[in-house]
């Protein structure tokens, strides 16, 4: 979330610039008009960050997910396996090929469940996609180990997890392939905009062409000389969106750790509390703690706490205020209800849970406070 809130003059500053250094070009090529290729150095940049092989930039995190499927061979009819508690973007890209999107329920970490998962492959499983949602990381060692004995490869949609690291390595660089989101409401932001990070090099080309039409871009061919050999789309960054990416990764490690102060600010006064229960989270696992989530035991306690949050101006985090962008019950309107039988039970769980935003823009002070004020109202 807070990469919105650290967005200023220095963005703005590097986007001057760049019209200074010869304009908003393309990402590739008019080599003599300009003096930088802003997405390949975003890339570049994110490799080294986060100790990826190689990283893809591209349009959004959708699309992402979209070239990734494409770059494992997912087609018509193939069955890939997500999870109930999501961003419909992940159903999304899985539909948009014509596969057909198999939702497996979640644990107590509120993300995929590894039991129901190697209960779930069949042989139409062409791919799993664990998400790690609003911060914390999936239960990977488990989530892997299911994928190498069945041969399926995993792709971790970390699009709400940017900086978090599980067992010492960033997420989206456990597996195959690691999708990030720039989106607004992510953590850190470009406006819009997405990366595919790969742990194999092989496995780029076809993702690298589907995401450009189908072109090669061979160094010293001029483009549209290189033989296209699949149909791809459009799905390129846009050099803007790259300068502020660039300035926006310098500030990840500043924005992860003033979330953390924030967050156990707040988490100190909730873990006293025993009528609710804190989301697991996995061991080994650092999140990105742009959010605290926890359940309660009635309606009557939920509503209590969304008073207090409500009172000291803080809102909820998709829990439950877009619980419809978030919990595969809601989408009917292009899934087989059949499908979807672990659907009633996440939405459950995800009724009686609140998730409480860390904001940048709020003192740590006031996280103290919430947090109080919560364990005074609920609190024995
Ligand atoms: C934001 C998000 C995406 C995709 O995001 P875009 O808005 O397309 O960049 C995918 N999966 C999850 C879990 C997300 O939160």
């Amino acid at each position: 979330m807070p990469g919105y809130e650290y967005i200023n003059k220095q963005e703005k500053k590097a986007l001057m610039k760049l019209f200074d250094e010869g304009g908003v070009l393309f990402a590739h090529g008019f080599d003599a008009m300009r003096k930088k290729y802003h997405v390949r150095e975003f890339e570049q940049q994110m490799n080294n960050f986060f100790n990826s092989n190689s990283t893809l930039c591209v349009s959004s995190g959708t699309a992402a997910i979209k070239c990734a499927l494409v770059g494992l061979g997912v087609k018509r009819g193939d069955e890939v396996i997500t999870q109930s508690f999501n961003f419909i973007a992940t159903v999304e890209a899985i539909y948009d090929l014509g596969a057909k999107p198999i939702i497996i329920g979640i644990d107590n970490t509120l993300n995929m469940c590894p039991k129901q998962l190697s209960e779930s492959i069949g042989p139409k499983t062409k791919a799993i996609i664990p998400v790690h949602m609003l911060g914390v990381p999936a239960k990977m060692k488990e989530i892997i180990a299911i994928g190498k004995k069945n041969k399926i490869p995993i792709i971790e949609d970390a699009c709400e997890a940017v900086g978090a690291k599980y067992d010492g390595r960033f997420v989206g660089t456990l597996c195959q392939y690691g999708i990030f989101s720039f989106d607004f409401g992510k953590n850190i932001t470009t406006g819009e905009g997405g990366a595919i990070l790969s742990k194999n090099k092989r496995l780029d080309k076809k993702v690298r062409e589907h995401h450009d039409h189908g072109h090669k871009n061979i160094k010293g061919l001029a483009r549209g000389l290189d033989r296209v050999d699949s149909p791809g789309f459009n799905y390129r960054m846009s050099e803007l969106n790259a300068v502020v990416g660039k300035v926006q990764l310098k500030k990840l490690n500043r924005i992860m750790r003033e979330n953390k102060k924030r967050y156990f600010a707040l988490e100190s006064s909730l873990n006293e509390i025993n009528s609710i229960s804190l989301r697991e989270i996995p061991q080994k696992c650092e999140p990105s703690f742009d959010t605290l989530i926890f359940e309660v035991k009635d309606n009557k306690t939920k509503q209590k706490v969304l008073n207090i949050l409500n009172n000291q101006k803080f809102g909820t985090k998709n829990l439950p205020d877009a619980i419809r962008w978030h919990c595969s019950y809601y989408w009917d309107y292009f899934l087989d209800k059949r499908n979807n039988k672990q659907a009633e039970k996440t939405l459950l769980k995800l009724n009686s849970s609140i998730a409480i935003p860390i904001l940048l823009n709020r003192t740590i002070t006031e996280y103290k406070i919430l947090g109080r004020s919560i364990k005074n109202e609920i609190g024995c």
